[in-house]
């Protein structure tokens, strides 16, 4: 195996370029976990630790651009206040040698299914910024996840950085597993209160092949705030459209049964962490 060292980002995507096979390489925790099984043995492994520029995150007109390799324990302890949702889906993540090692730059290129950043990027409407040595481009989250373990990217491209709007409303992150930690979700679940839009994000994970959005959900809280003038006066939500919404959500998986659980199990456990994570952001809202 050829072991590939780029010190900068341009020397990374010429490499990537002259070698489309090479596989990336993080934080190396979901990598390496292939390697040691034994499960494929790339041709290359393109080493991404040295190219400073990942590791950082800045405000960037807007939003916060969050580089491919900075760590889930720097979005919990950096970025907490800044990008609520996706600190919370961190703090779930594996354990604290996970989350030293463990980036979100990684889960994007994993792109599994029960990846726990997803949810929370796709609620707070992120765009992935992928370059290669033709140029750079930003996909929305929703169109980054194609298929099981597949994502968006050309063969030639790397994850440079994820572009994600501060919040104008509360956010929130559930995640149910077969035990508290060091677990990987049996359905997951990201809000996002978006008042400034009067608009409503949200994340699903591990029941469909891709973590996708409730689109049906969305549109109807969105448009039942409105509606009731809520986003304006602040006042409690009826227990009816918490109950709605909570169905849409559910009825937007498409999971399927297997050792973590089944799919009829991941669809009710969908419905009770819409619903509460609902609350909470709609509680959180009122009080501020
Ligand atoms: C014990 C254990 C517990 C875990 N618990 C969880 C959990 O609770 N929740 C969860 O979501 N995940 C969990 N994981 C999986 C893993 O930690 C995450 O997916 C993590 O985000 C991977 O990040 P990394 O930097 O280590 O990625 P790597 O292992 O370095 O890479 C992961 C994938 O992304 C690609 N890649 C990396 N960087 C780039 C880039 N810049 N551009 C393009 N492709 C790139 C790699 O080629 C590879 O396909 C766990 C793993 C282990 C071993």
């Amino acid at each position: 195996m050829e072991f590939l060292q780029p010190a900068t980002w341009a020397e990374a995507l010429q490499m990537k370029a002259a070698h489309p096979q090479a596989v990336p390489i993080q934080g190396g925790t979901d990598v390496m976990v292939e390697l040691n099984f034994d499960r494929y043995r790339p041709e290359y492994l393109l080493d991404l630790t040295r190219v400073g520029e990942l590791a950082e995150w800045a405000p960037d007109d807007g939003r916060i651009r969050l580089g491919a390799g900075v760590s889930y324990t720097r979005v919990i302890t950096e970025l907490g206040g800044r990008l609520p949702g996706l600190a919370m889906a961190s703090r779930t993540v594996g354990s604290p040698q996970i989350r030293n090692r463990g980036t979100v730059g990684g889960n994007l290129g994993a792109a599994s299914p029960a990846g726990d950043s997803h949810p929370a990027l796709l609620a707070a409407y992120a765009h992935v910024e992928a370059e290669s040595v033709r140029g750079a481009r930003q996909i929305p989250a929703e169109e980054f996840y194609t298929g099981v373990k597949r994502n968006a990217l050309r063969p030639d491209e790397l994850i440079k950085a994820v572009l994600i709007a501060p919040p104008s409303g509360p956010q929130q992150f559930c995640k149910i597993g077969t035990r508290n930690a060091m677990v990987i979700s049996v359905a997951a679940f990201g809000l996002a209160l978006h008042p400034d839009q009067e608009a409503v994000g949200t994340g699903i994970g591990s029941a469909a092949p891709t973590p996708r959005r409730a689109l049906a959900a969305e549109q109807f809280l969105a448009q039942s705030l409105t509606g009731d003038g809520l986003w304006e006066s602040r006042g409690a939500l009826p227990d009816a459209t918490s109950r709605h919404f909570a169905d849409l959500v559910a009825e937007a998986a498409s999971p399927i049964d297997d050792v973590r659980g089944t799919a009829r199990y991941r669809v009710h456990s969908l419905s009770v962490m819409a619903r509460r994570a609902l609350i909470w952001a709609w509680n959180d809202f009122r009080r501020v």
